[in-house]
């Protein structure tokens, strides 16, 4: 059994997502159009929404496969 091997491939699976998560927050903290305070991603400002949306289809995606 190899530990390392194992933590590697959970990695490989959750890294897209987390990229997308983190974006989105990054994205969040800097953007003065209705994403900072936003109590719903939806009510953030364009970008804010397409970056949610990126990371929402990570999430199904891979829920899915
Ligand atoms: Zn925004």
């Amino acid at each position: 059994m190899s530990g390392e091997r194992l933590r590697a491939a959970v990695q490989n699976i959750e890294a897209p997502m987390l990229r997308a998560y983190r974006l989105w927050v990054e994205h969040g903290q800097q953007c003065t159009d209705g994403c900072k305070g936003a109590s719903q991603a939806q009510d953030g400002c364009e970008t804010g929404r397409e970056l949610w949306g990126a990371y929402r289809l990570e999430r199904i995606g891979r829920g899915q496969s």
